[in-house]
């Protein structure tokens, strides 16, 4: 289908975007357009007004602070994906991407895209959970940072107000000995995860002695896991990985699917926490 009449305006600073965006409720940003094109096409959204962030400068790149990676919004997600400094400081961030759709959509996709669109099947929304990262963002009122944790609120939404754009995205880099892991279940490689899990695990004397989970595609948001991060501490690897799917099918409910019974997305659930569970400690050192 074609997408309904809309305008479009390509700034060149942020201050005008926000102005552009805070001027129209019914205004929306087009970063990559991987997923507003989509839903365009499908005429499942009307914005009367496009605000392109392409020319804006100082909205992509990565840098590494002390103890963390800051993502600009409008980093391509295959330039996150293959930048060295992902690979070596949070390789987690680096496995997540690979499962995103395919090269050719990670690279127009932004990783500020796939955050604000929020789709709880999503890899990126997980990982920022697990990871305990906030965004940074600027809009009408001034420059605000959420955490990941109050910045997911349901079904592609977020804590975003009118005319406020994510930036950046800043990342706390785990530990040099943990050991990461992005498991997911889909119909075809590249497909919206059915149900999928990221994980972060330290060992100590062979035991587990910290860790991250999250899972995606369950919910109506990325949901972390402390009933299961609780469950594994002091467990060896293949005790943890057990107890992990032991952990979340107890307490972890996911949300109905028309496509999937309850049984079977619970199911899943054990699957993908074991395996990521069991692949982090791995590779934990
Ligand atoms: P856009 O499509 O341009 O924008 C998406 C939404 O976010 C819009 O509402 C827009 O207004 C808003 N927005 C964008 N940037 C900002 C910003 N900086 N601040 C505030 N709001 C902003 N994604 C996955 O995670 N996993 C997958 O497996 C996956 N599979 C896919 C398969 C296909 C066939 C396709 C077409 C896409 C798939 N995607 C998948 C989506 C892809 O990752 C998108 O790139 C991403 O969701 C959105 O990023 P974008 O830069 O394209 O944003």
């Amino acid at each position: 289908m074609k997408p309904p009449p809309f305008d479009y305006e390509a700034p060149e600073t942020l201050d005008a975007a926000i102005a552009l965006l805070g001027g129209d409720e019914d205004a929306k940003a087009l970063a990559g357009g991987q997923s507003l094109v989509p839903l365009l096409s499908l005429r499942l959204t009307y914005p009367s007004l496009l605000v392109d962030l392409r020319r804006i400068p100082g909205l992509d790149g990565i840098e590494q602070t002390d103890g963390s990676l800051v993502i600009g919004a409008m980093t391509r997600q295959r330039a996150a994906e293959l930048d060295d400094r992902v690979r070596e400081s949070c390789p987690l961030l680096g496995k997540a991407l690979t499962h995103v759709a395919h090269p050719q959509i990670r690279s127009r996709g932004t990783v500020g895209g796939s955050i604000a669109h929020a789709d709880p099947a999503s890899e990126l929304p997980a990982t920022m959970l697990a990871l305990g990262g906030k965004a940074r963002i600027a809009g009408p009122g001034g420059n605000r940072e959420v955490d990941a944790e109050a910045l997911f609120t349901g079904l592609l939404t977020t804590a975003l107000e009118p005319g406020e754009l994510i930036t950046a995205i800043e990342l706390p880099t785990p530990p040099a000995n943990a050991g990461s892991a992005c498991v997911e279940v889909t119909r075809r490689r590249g497909d919206y995860a059915q149900a999928g899990c990221v994980a972060l695990v330290e060992l100590e004397d062979g035991s587990v002695a910290d860790s991250a989970v999250a899972f995606f595609g369950i919910a109506d948001r990325p949901v972390r896991a402390p009933e299961v991060e609780r469950a594994i501490a002091g467990l060896g690897p293949a005790e943890a990985a057990h107890e992990a799917a032991d952990a979340a099918t107890r307490t972890i409910e996911p949300g109905s699917d028309p496509e999937l019974s309850d049984d079977y997305r619970l199911h899943l659930v054990g699957v993908v926490v074991r395996r990521a569970v069991e692949q982090a400690a791995k590779e934990a050192k």
